[in-house]
């Protein structure tokens, strides 16, 4: 992906430490359009970019369902006319990680490989990522026939044969969406038994467009330009198989990019930040926008939509904090 960043430690600029009004954890959709938002409010947000600029989306070839693109726009030239729009009114990216976060004192302390910042109101957007097969050819034909988006991607496998591989809800949810491209669609689970809930399992075993193998596990994507197989193995027998496919989408679980916070900010048991309507955390001045604490709509329009509140919220949150100062 031509949008991604490659953020190398050793080249990071000299240790500095800035206060800075908000800061923004992550660069996809909901970072940036938080960086925007809070642009225009001259809040002189610094986000930084973490390891992939763009987040997800940017791993999507064509999206086709943000408004105001009738044609479509890639996914990397979306993250990069996002990133565009913040810079124009004053938002500055600063290609860095965080490597810890101090929640427990205000301003918030965000430390990174190039320095350490202070901040007085805080946006978590570091969004969530796929959980991976880890197989050989996976990462090398992602995009080109692996995929972990039916949504984003589903339409280039119009009358084409796709495998899905999970059992969970997703897995099933995922695999009936894809029915309405693909001509088949095979759910390859590595047990007898789904994870998905009835209802999701009656209507996919029912379903004419979709197959399922059982007790079998993917190990290799093969294909040079482009998917072409892969291969599996079942658990039971041992047995090992080459089988043709066109895509491959894997749904295995995501996992919110939380590790940073944990302990400091209230999350759900899967790991994923608690917010209420405005995006406020359980710790004042610290807000959470798209995937990070979202774990059902995962769409970048969702995901910008709630940047934008968590902005406006820092926003609110800093003026009614300077009217306490002052009264005080
Ligand atoms: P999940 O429930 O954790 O299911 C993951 C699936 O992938 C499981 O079937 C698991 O197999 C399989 N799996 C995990 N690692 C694997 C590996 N290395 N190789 C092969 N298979 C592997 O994840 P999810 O489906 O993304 O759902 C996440 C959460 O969101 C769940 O709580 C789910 O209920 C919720 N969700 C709800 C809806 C809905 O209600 N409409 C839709 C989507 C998601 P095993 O079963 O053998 O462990």
């Amino acid at each position: 992906m031509d949008f991604k960043v490659s953020f190398s430690p050793q080249k990071a600029a000299p240790a500095e430490t800035e206060t800075v009004p908000v800061m923004i954890l992550g660069a996809g959709p909901a970072g940036l359009a938080a960086a925007l938002y809070a642009a225009r409010a001259e809040l002189h947000p610094i986000v930084l970019t973490g390891m992939a600029l763009g987040g997800q989306a940017s791993t999507t070839h064509t999206i086709e369902n943000y408004p105001g693109f009738p044609e479509g726009v890639g996914g990397a030239e979306l993250g990069e006319l996002f990133q565009k729009q913040a810079e124009r009114f004053g938002a500055r990216l600063e290609f860095d990680s965080a490597t810890e976060v101090d929640l427990s004192r205000r301003p918030f302390r965000v430390k990174t490989y190039g320095g350490e910042y202070y901040a007085k109101a805080l946006i978590l957007a570091t969004g969530a990522s796929p959980n991976y097969l880890n197989v050989p050819g996976e990462k090398e034909l992602t995009g080109k026939g692996v995929s972990y988006c039916a949504t984003c991607d589903g339409w280039f496998f119009k009358g084409k044969n796709v495998a899905v591989v999970g059992g969970g809800d997703s897995a099933l949810e995922e695999a009936i969406f894809l029915t309405r491209y693909a001509e088949t669609v095979t759910i390859i689970h590595r047990r007898d038994a789904l994870r998905a809930g009835a209802i999701l399992q009656r209507r996919a075993m029912e379903h004419p467009q979709i197959r399922f193998i059982w007790d079998t596990v993917v190990t290799e994507a093969i294909g040079e330009q482009a998917l072409r197989a892969v291969r599996v193995r079942n658990v039971k027998t041992g047995e090992e198989r080459e089988l043709p496919f066109d895509g491959l989408f894997i749904f295995i679980g995501n996992k919110p990019n939380t590790d940073l916070y944990r302990g400091q900010v209230e999350m759900d048991e899967r790991g994923y930040v608690r917010t209420n309507m405005n995006m406020e955390t359980s710790v004042p001045g610290v807000f959470a926008a798209g995937e990070v604490m979202d774990a059902t709509f995962r769409q970048v329009i969702t995901s910008a939509g709630m940047g934008a509140a968590a902005a406006i919220q820092a926003g609110r949150f800093l003026e009614h904090e300077e009217m306490s100062a002052e009264h005080s």
